[in-house]
């Protein structure tokens, strides 16, 4: 995965412990400086991706990262679950299924 964006964000010029706060208040001074960020959606998906437990990244907290992660489970869930009906009632084994989009459509291959 790519990180050259690192070195673009906010909080390259900043303190790192900043982004590692202890409490509710110094999570909020770093998410106000990651709205700020140009690379705000780059950073969110490579924590989320990578599932780096601790700071904050792309100005969300750890808490908000672990909720979004168990969405984004539920949601693959549901779409593997479709496709995997979609594939039984084409007689087609699950493996033949070419994709599922973000919205749960199913193509069969
Ligand atoms: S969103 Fe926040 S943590 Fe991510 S690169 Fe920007 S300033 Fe750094």
């Amino acid at each position: 995965m790519d990180t050259n964006w690192m070195a673009h964000g906010l909080c390259a010029h900043e303190d790192p412990a900043v982004f590692f706060p202890n409490d509710g208040v110094g999570v909020i001074k770093a998410q106000r400086i990651c709205r700020q960020c140009p690379k705000q959606e780059h950073c969110l998906e490579y924590a989320l991706t990578n599932k780096i437990d601790h700071g904050v990244w792309g100005g969300e907290s750890e808490r908000a990262r672990r909720r979004l992660i168990r969405k984004r489970n539920v949601v693959a869930a549901k779409a593997a679950s479709k496709a995997a009906r979609v594939a039984a009632k084409a007689g087609a084994p699950v493996a033949d299924v070419d994709a599922v989009d973000a919205t749960g459509t199913v193509e069969v291959g």
